[in-house]
């Protein structure tokens, strides 16, 4: 926490806004509003309910297919089950470790030859922080007239040539998950510049409730809506955002500089000008050259009670989607194999750190 989140959540108490609605909730959606550079949101309960108004707004049903990175997080691929449509899971490109442009378009040319249908939906993720590359990834959708859902959970704070992520999809979405880089406890959001779908998400979020005195409902409704209570945690939060993003930037910066006398490992690294990264987790990649293996290292720190985790497995091989379809050449089974996150809280204190930088050098014998 940053400081001034209990005065939201005092006011609300004192002013006996304890609701789904209030001041705190508009606020807090003014001020994604102000960062992003995105004109409407709506403030929901989790970045996954956001997820899946936005596929219901863009009128996902049964039988469609949704393309989505394979190398992700469950929240980003479970609302299009919900909807009962295809996930189409694309593999990763080795520079940002997010979605192949190449493989992007071999999966909708290869789906209209199966289906008949081009996909009507991206879900889009930058993971780990990690700004995708847009311009191509815009290019393939733009050509096939594919919509983007931007999943921007893992990089509030992060930009692609000057313009923050969740600015780039036709609906986008942050999360304020506990582990995320600011958090409501839990919570989310939907932007967009469409006012028309940002309103739909506030009914359906709502549980659809017809204009009437009584309760008059004609579509199947959610209740998805934020808290006015952990609204204003997230207002506070916002104002220490860009910090905590020079914070992971500054822990990004200090594993590098342990790791540059140690051979064998890569970093998920920003890869020309244009991409900035909020490093909200720091994660290694351990090549065939690395001394040490990833599961020595990973128990080493354990043995320190110092959590590390492996990469995300990635979604084409959870036994829950392996049946649907899947393109590229596995490069996220390998990043998952051999990749790690490291320690990379926003309040590390500099005795953590110390400690976590002399398991590291001691398990490389340095
Ligand atoms: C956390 C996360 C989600 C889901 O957000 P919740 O607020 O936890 O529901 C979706 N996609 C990605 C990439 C995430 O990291």
């Amino acid at each position: 926490m940053g400081g001034e989140e209990k005065e939201y959540v005092n006011k609300a108490f004192d002013t006996n806004w304890i609701a789904p609605l209030g001041p705190n909730v508009n606020g807090f959606e003014e001020d994604l509003q102000n960062y992003s550079g995105v004109s409407h949101a709506a403030a929901l309960t989790s970045g996954t309910a956001a997820i899946h108004l936005a596929l219901i707004i863009l009128g996902i049903e049964r039988g469609d297919d949704v393309l989505v990175s394979t190398f992700t997080f469950s929240g980003s691929i479970n609302p299009i089950v919900y909807q009962g449509a295809t996930p189409v899971m694309v593999e990763s490109e080795p520079e940002t470790w997010n979605i192949s442009p190449h493989y992007l378009e071999e999966a909708i040319l290869d789906r209209k030859n199966k289906t008949g249908k081009i996909p009507k939906v991206l879900i889009l993720v930058h993971l780990y922080g990690m700004p995708a590359k847009l311009d191509e990834l815009l290019a393939v959708c733009d050509k096939y007239g594919v919509a983007v859902i931007e999943d921007a959970a893992e990089a509030l704070g992060s930009t692609y040539k000057g313009k923050k992520l969740g600015a780039f999809g036709d609906l986008s979405v942050y999360s304020f998950n506990g582990n995320k880089i600011i958090t409501t406890s839990g919570g989310g959001a939907l932007l967009s510049n469409n006012q028309q779908w940002v309103e739909k998400a506030r009914f359906l979020a709502t549980q659809a409730r017809d204009k009437a005195i009584h309760y008059e409902h004609s579509e199947v409704g959610y209740n998805y809506r934020m808290s006015n209570i952990v609204a204003g945690i997230g207002r506070g939060q916002m104002k220490v955002l860009d910090s905590w993003v020079e914070k992971r930037r500054n822990v990004n910066s200090f594993y590098r500089e342990i790791f540059e006398e140690i051979e064998g490992i890569d970093f998920l690294t920003e890869p020309e000008e244009g991409f900035f990264s909020n490093y909200w987790l720091t994660t290694i990649y351990f090549t065939n050259e690395a001394k040490v293996s990833r599961d020595v290292l990973q128990t080493a720190l354990a043995n320190e009670n110092i959590e590390s985790r492996p990469l995300w497995k990635p979604m084409h091989k959870q036994p829950i989607f392996e049946a649907y379809p899947y393109y590229g050449d596995g490069l996220s089974e390998r990043l998952f194999q051999n990749g790690l996150c490291l320690p990379s809280g926003s309040n590390l204190s500099s005795d953590q750190l110390k400690r976590i930088k002399s398991v590291i050098l001691s398990t490389f014998n340095k």
